[in-house]
């Protein structure tokens, strides 16, 4: 085995040629003219004049040698179905998909809108995108009209791809009003939009618009669509961001650099190998879906099982009961879903055989150390966390363990990965930290394939956002905060924003603040993210009523707490409601006028509020102690 220290300083000090090899693991219809061009710095273009298609890649090649195979794997406990798809058969369904979206006006350029529940059809909808140069956007299924609405106006997409229902632990969620909602509430207005019918729930189909998926396939039996060849830097799709900012940010991919991107880490970090299964917890909705459950394990010829359902339902061993029956080699989830496992005992994961599975994989928030052993124990089975963000793509932290056998160290994802050259930063300054002190995470440029090429229309908001945080230098900022020890290896410390993660599933504190003030007696508000045994946070919210007489007395704020839950819930969705929402009169500011989050959130959740030198009004923070905790 190569040395991974050499393998890193070759990825960076050599990118082109470096990337050059790897692109190799990908099918070409061109070759590149360029491997980079950086001529208009931030943007890096990878694989430039280089004619490709991530269809192809996923599905198409691997015909010929394992059409046969099991390509995808469905299993919903929700619905108590099961299904399986070669790659002869995906490759039909998802030719017959692009026929459909042909047929409805969908052409190269286009975006197209997927807001499904966790389906094979979701997996079909957003192949046949790319197969015909469509740009997808697929918008997690549990987000409510308003946030669904934003972005049907930011991607402005031909086609919106939906179905009549998800079920999330027995309860079924009726996705077509939702939509219904969404698209009377934007003002752009797709021509059309397509729906699966599970039969979960009814729907009404507006004559012209809709379109009822099920009889258009028929209409396409043998439907055969080339793929359409891309320019690497063509865009492959939109994924938004949960928006810390309020207008959530379209985190824009290319074509030609995401699919080297995933056909290398599948190999390097996942140690993976066509034919392998792999198990991605994560729904489509995110990043980890798009990479883990869709492109990734199907560019390098693996199966992947798709799954709609919880970890415990029907029983805590329902996952661990599919590791068995499908042979699962490769597990992806994240921290979250394992502290829901670990009110089970560790016995009931070990009544299956697990002698398949190699490496439980783990990312998406801070991986503690109790949640790792616990789990470690229970399945023993390798546990390996690792780092990276919607903007990334695939991990910017991990142990590339196809490289070298690297030993883990509990609480840190490990060592940045090849192609990143990721720095710990001076907050103020962006020079480089010594080892042991904290800083912000950084990446200079270039970023390396695979990373966001811009936000989606708005090249100058992602050199602001991004790319501006440390003044003469031109470094990426992830929001993050880090450490980095001795050996290299990086632990990350929290966010430099605010965002709060609950139960995986992850909201800008200004969105909910933005809808808790739509209610109209409402002044002011902070919201903070508390930490929560099970769910890792839960939103907390702080307000200052319009009129004092409402929020007088506890009949009075009680009554105006509901209100409040009920206006976050219809605007952004149960998950976004506040767990508590406390009436005070002043809020702590900095004397610039900025909320001081953290000194609320450290004040919730019990600790010291460090530093106040800032604060404007020292007496706002006694309230807010005395509301949460009143004085006896
Ligand atoms: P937004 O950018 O809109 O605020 P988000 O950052 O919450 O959204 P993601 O891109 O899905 O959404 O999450 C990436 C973030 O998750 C990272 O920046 C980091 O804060 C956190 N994270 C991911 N993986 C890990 C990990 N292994 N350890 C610690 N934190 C992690
Ligand atoms: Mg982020």
């Amino acid at each position: 085995m190569a040395s991974y220290q050499a393998f890193h300083a070759r990825s960076v000090d050599e990118p082109g040629p470096f990337w050059s090899e790897q692109a190799r693991l990908v099918d070409w219809h061109a070759p590149a003219a360029q491997p980079l061009d950086l001529s208009h710095p931030p943007f890096s273009r990878w694989f430039v004049g280089g004619l490709t298609n991530l269809c192809h890649n996923a599905v198409d090649r691997h015909l010929a040698e394992r059409g046969g195979q099991p390509a995808l794997i469905h299993v919903s406990t929700e619905t108590g179905t099961e299904s399986a798809y070669t790659y002869a058969q995906l490759h039909d369904e998802v030719n017959r998909m692009a026929a459909v979206m042909q047929a409805l006006g969908v052409r190269r350029g286009d975006r197209v809108l997927i807001y499904m529940p966790m389906i094979p059809e979701a997996a079909f909808a957003m192949l046949a995108c790319v197969r015909i140069g469509a740009i997808h956007s697929v918008v997690f299924g549990g987000f409510a009209s308003a946030s669904l609405a934003t972005r049907i106006d930011d991607a402005r997409p031909a086609l919106v791809v939906s179905a009549d229902a998800g079920s999330r632990a027995g309860k079924v969620i009726a996705y077509k009003p939702l939509l219904d909602e969404a698209l009377h509430l934007a003002s752009h207005a797709p021509a059309s939009v397509l729906l699966v019918n599970r039969g979960l729930a009814p729907m009404s189909m507006q004559e012209g618009r809709d379109h009822d998926y099920a009889a258009l396939r028929e209409r396409h039996a043998h439907a055969r669509i080339p793929c359409v060849w891309l320019e690497s830097n063509e865009p492959s799709y939109i994924l938004y961001t949960s928006g810390t900012t309020g207008k959530p940010k379209g985190v824009q991919r290319d074509t030609g650099g995401y699919a080297v991107a995933l056909a290398a880490s599948m190999r390097h970090i996942f140690c993976a190998q066509a034919g392998d299964v792999m198990f991605t917890t994560s729904d489509v909705g995110w990043v980890v879906g798009h990479s883990y459950i869709v492109y990734g394990p199907l560019i390098a010829g693996m199966t992947t099982l798709m799954y709609e359902g919880t970890p415990v339902r029907p029983d805590g061993a329902i996952w661990w009961k599919l590791v068995e029956q499908y042979g699962v080699t490769h597990m992806f989830s994240a921290p979250t879903a394992i502290r829901v496992l670990k009110k089970q005992d560790p016995e009931t994961l070990r009544r299956h055989d697990l002698s398949t599975l190699r490496t439980l994989f783990l990312a998406g928030e801070p991986l503690d150390e109790p949640t790792a052993r616990w789990i470690h124990e229970a399945i023993r089975k390798p546990v390996v966390d690792n780092y990276w963000q919607t903007e990334t793509g695939w991990p910017m932290l991990a142990l590339p363990r196809g490289v070298e056998d690297l030993p883990t160290k509990f609480g840190s994802p490990g060592l940045p990965v090849y192609g990143y050259r990721l720095k710990i930063v001076d907050e103020q300054t962006g020079e480089p930290c010594p080892p042991g002190r904290k800083g912000v995470v950084a990446l200079e440029a270039p970023l390396p394939p695979g990373c966001m090429s811009t936000i989606w229309g708005d090249d100058e908001r992602y050199v602001s956002t991004y790319w501006s945080g440390f003044p003469g230098k031109l470094l990426y900022s992830s929001f993050d905060w880090g450490i980095q020890d001795e050996d290299g290896y990086v632990t990350i410390l929290g966010r430099t924003d605010d965002v709060i993660n609950v139960a995986g599933h992850r909201l800008g504190t200004r969105e909910i603040e933005e809808s808790v003030s739509s209610h109209p007696d409402i002044a002011e508000v902070a919201v903070v993210g508390v930490q929560d045994a099970l769910k890792g946070q839960v939103a907390m919210a702080f307000a200052i009523a319009r009129s004092a007489d409402r929020a007088a007395t506890p009949e009075g704020r009680m009554q105006l707490e509901g209100e409040v839950m009920q206006t976050v819930e219809r605007r952004l969705g149960a998950v976004a409601r506040p767990a508590r929402v406390f009436f005070v009169n002043a809020l702590p500011k900095t004397r610039s006028g900025k909320l001081l989050r953290r000194a609320i959130q450290a004040i919730a959740e019990g600790r010291d509020p460090g530093d106040l030198t800032t604060i404007e009004d020292a007496g706002a923070l006694r309230q807010l102690k005395d509301a949460m905790f009143p004085p006896a």
